[in-house]
């Protein structure tokens, strides 16, 4: 019997991914359906069904289910937790070719790849400003969450689907793309029963190390699961946030504490709601907690820096069998000498330091000196090699809250 915390629902997993015999007759039939484009998010949330971080979904939502999630948290069963519509949209002229009860092939409309076939169980349209609204709090166009939903098809297909392709994760991310059946595996393997998720999509810096040890003070692991799913221009990729991550556990963690894994998740840039989401599919990896520090997951000012904090005491108890560990804005304070929060250090501004994510990609950007005690030197040196290297320099733009994880 698992240690673990069960899959989100209680069940087992339920990954949507075919193989075998099974997966050549289903490409096969889907070589003659009419075919889907599928946007960067649709494909990501698919393969996410896929590998069974998604579940117990077993396909893209119906509109009684997009509004119980827009309006309730709740699935239209009215007992299952979900925080973010999973929705797949077409066209009208498409939508009205598509029979219910028909099936269709779900195709990635940047690769052209195959992906999988859905049966059409219905066909709706939605209030894309109301689902805005809820899901990002604003229907602002400059937010690439929303940008993505208004730009989305004027109709949701929704019913159950069967995944084949992982895309090119497993092969460009070896080693770092897993999928919950195998991190459940590994927690097993180490004896692991409590394991605290850090969500990561930019290199891990001091804060970062910081919140990774208070969770392993606590737990008997911490999961770092970063992003290798399509990030903003100006973003470091995967593989050199990887090199950072490993050197700065070889020299500043102890051995068989962390573990490192990459999740294929388009970012929605949803604040409070994409924490929970985040809850969610971590539950479904085997983690007991997630770390939530400052502006977990917003963009811009949407957000104010702790909603992702309190959103997890306005959802209703028992949504989750994962818990947030909730952390305070972290910094390097030079009274305290050493890591502290807004919690634990008395001091002032003028004794911390204190350096977003953004500003510190805007200064490797400029060949700037990035001050002591905001990263490992091993991890900045890394970072400096990459952006030495970079052909075309991206402008990073401050916002008034920087970025957090
Ligand atoms: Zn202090």
């Amino acid at each position: 019997m698992s240690r673990l915390v069960p899959p989100h629902g209680g069940g087992e997993l339920r990954p949507l991914l075919l193989s075998g015999e099974e997966l050549n007759k289903e490409k096969e039939k889907a070589k003659g359906l009419p075919r889907i484009k599928m946007s960067s998010r649709e494909t990501s949330d698919l393969i996410m069904l896929g590998i069974g971080a998604f579940t117990p979904l077993d396909g893209f939502m119906g509109k009684e289910d997009w509004k119980g999630v827009c309006d309730d948290y709740l699935m239209s069963n009215g007992r299952l937790f979900w925080p973010i519509p999973i929705t797949l949209s077409t066209t009208k002229e498409q939508a009205d070719s598509l029979k219910e009860g028909s099936e269709a092939a779900l195709i990635d409309e940047e690769t052209g790849e195959l992906m999988g076939s859905i049966t059409v169980k219905e066909k709706y349209t939605i209030d894309k400003v109301h689902e805005c609204k809820q899901v990002f709090k604003t229907d602002d166009t400059e937010h690439p969450g929303v940008a993505k939903v208004m730009s989305q098809g004027d109709i949701n297909i929704a019913g159950p689907v069967k995944v084949f392709s992982e895309s090119y994760y497993p092969g460009q991310f070896k080693g770092l793309y897993m999928r919950p059946a195998e991190s459940r595996k590994m927690f097993e393997e180490k004896g692991w029963s409590t394991i605290a998720a850090l969500q990561l999509r930019n290199p891990m810096h001091r804060s970062h190390e910081y919140l990774a040890k208070i969770a392993i003070e606590i737990c008997d692991g911490v999961f770092i699961h970063q992003l290798v799913g399509k990030l903003k221009p100006g973003d470091i990729p995967a593989d050199v946030r990887t090199q950072a991550i490993d050197v700065l556990v070889e020299k500043y963690f102890v051995k068989d504490t962390c573990i490192q894994g990459g999740y294929p998740m388009e970012m929605r840039y949803a604040g409070p709601r994409e924490a929970l989401l985040h809850a969610v599919f971590r539950q479904n990896f085997g983690c007991s907690h997630l770390l939530v520090g400052r502006d977990h997951a917003g963009v811009g000012e949407y957000y104010g820096p702790f909603d992702a904090h309190h959103i997890f005491n306005e959802i209703p108890k028992g949504s989750l069998e994962l818990q947030p560990l909730k952390i305070d804005w972290t910094f390097y304070c030079f009274k305290c000498d050493g890591m502290a929060s807004m919690k634990t250090c008395p001091h002032g501004k003028d004794d911390r330091l204190i350096l977003s994510g953004t500003m510190l990609r805007k200064m490797l950007s400029e060949g700037a000196e990035v001050p002591d005690h905001f990263s490992r030197p091993e991890v900045l040196a890394i970072l400096q090699d990459f952006y030495s290297k970079l052909e075309d320099k991206v402008e990073v733009k401050l916002h008034k809250y920087a970025e957090g994880a």
